[in-house]
């Protein structure tokens, strides 16, 4: 039996709970202990599905799946340092989304919903329109305004509606809330997309060898993928996996950076800006969770400005890595952190690139120029 949690004011649902978020409007959580160790790592799949005993849901149950999950962790060379980039530029939809899309998409498919509502800045929209309706649902996708050509070409092409909403990243998701009928699939919100998020973390443990790196440094925006990697780190650590977390590095764009504010203990009321990094140009709605996992594995959340995104984009393109302009935003953080010897020489740091490139190839020609 699910239960949901609320970690501000911890209150308890149980799985016939319908609402999005709990009373308090806080987020919910899967209240779930897992048992895993590297005995259960199934071989024979090669898809985030081989550590499906860690999930909610587990692979024979599965109504919609492109085979998710086990991307390149590459080894680069990055001023002198040592890096390993994950590339999650090579998931079925081109960004990381799909690891919790998957999730969420599975459990309402087996629950027997068959209409979905989703907001998105456009990576999250087009996994979850393309599951969807790989699912048989019924779904409408809402996105900004101004949201890169081919995250709504994404959209478009897999026949799911889409509905593109004038005015700040939050007008989207008040749009999205307001619809009558079906279900609010937000992965903002939704307990179980974190839960298919944190794969990531059981991959990178695999691939370096059943062990953890000594840094992840990822984009922030909702935090989503901050989250994941500490709770499988966390989990992974649990059951003795794990020597001890990985500190996550969280890169905000100074333009929107609700989370580096709150980190910091300064002014949270503030007016967002628009910035190249268009996925991560939102309100969290999980800013104190992420704050405190953040801490609680001795990490930071940075911020970087405008052009020092453009710069580690034309820095990592020119390394062969056709990446999103928001991913360059990890890659302007690991700059920073270098140059502040914030990260040691020898320290296994990982960066995650959160989209692939040819979802904004428009704007990219744009800012390289
Ligand atoms: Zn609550």
């Amino acid at each position: 039996m699910v239960k949901y949690i609320c970690k501000r004011c911890d209150a308890s649902y149980d799985e016939s709970f319908e609402g999005w978020r709990c009373e308090c409007g806080g987020s919910l959580w899967l209240d779930r202990e897992v048992k895993f160790t590297k005995e259960d790592i199934r071989k024979d799949d090669f898809s985030l599905w081989r550590y499906d005993k860690a999930y909610p849901i587990k692979k024979e149950d599965l109504v919609t799946s492109f085979g998710e999950g086990l991307t390149p962790l590459v080894e680069e060379d990055w001023k002198d340092q040592k890096i390993y980039i994950k590339n999650e530029a090579l998931m079925p939809t081109g960004s990381f989304k799909d690891r919790g899309v998957a999730m969420m998409i599975n459990y309402l498919a087996i629950k027997g919903v068959r209409k979905i509502t989703e907001d998105s800045s456009g990576n999250a929209g087009a996994s979850v329109a393309e599951y969807a309706v790989k699912a048989g649902m019924d779904c409408n996708i809402y996105v900004p305004e101004g949201t890169s050509e081919g995250k709504v070409a994404q959209v478009i092409a897999s026949g799911a509606r889409i509905h593109q909403v004038p005015g700040p990243r939050e007008a989207t998701a008040r749009a999205a809330q307001e619809v009558s009928g079906g279900v609010y699939a937000s992965h903002n919100w939704h307990p179980y997309f974190v839960e298919g998020v944190k794969s990531m973390a059981y991959e990178i443990w695999e691939q370096l060898g059943y062990s953890q790196p000594d840094n992840i440094i990822c984009p922030v925006g909702n935090g989503s993928l901050a989250l994941g990697l500490y709770q499988g780190f966390s989990e992974l650590l649990a059951n003795g996996e794990v020597e001890r977390l990985p500190r996550v590095f969280g890169v905000q764009t100074h333009n929107s950076n609700l989370l580096y504010r709150k980190f910091h203990g300064l002014e949270e009321d503030y007016e967002p800006k628009p910035s190249v990094a268009e996925g991560i140009t939102i309100k969290s709605c999980k800013a104190e969770e992420v704050v405190e996992a953040v801490r609680s594995c001795d990490g930071e959340i940075l911020a970087v400005e405008e052009e020092e995104i453009i710069e580690a984009l034309k820095e990592t393109c020119k390394k062969g890595y056709f990446i999103e302009p928001t991913s360059a935003t990890a890659f302007a953080g690991l700059n920073q952190l270098i140059k502040d010897k914030k990260i040691g020489l020898n320290e296994k740091t990982v960066v995650v690139v959160s989209g692939n490139g040819l979802k904004a190839s428009e704007k990219i020609l744009k800012y390289i120029k």
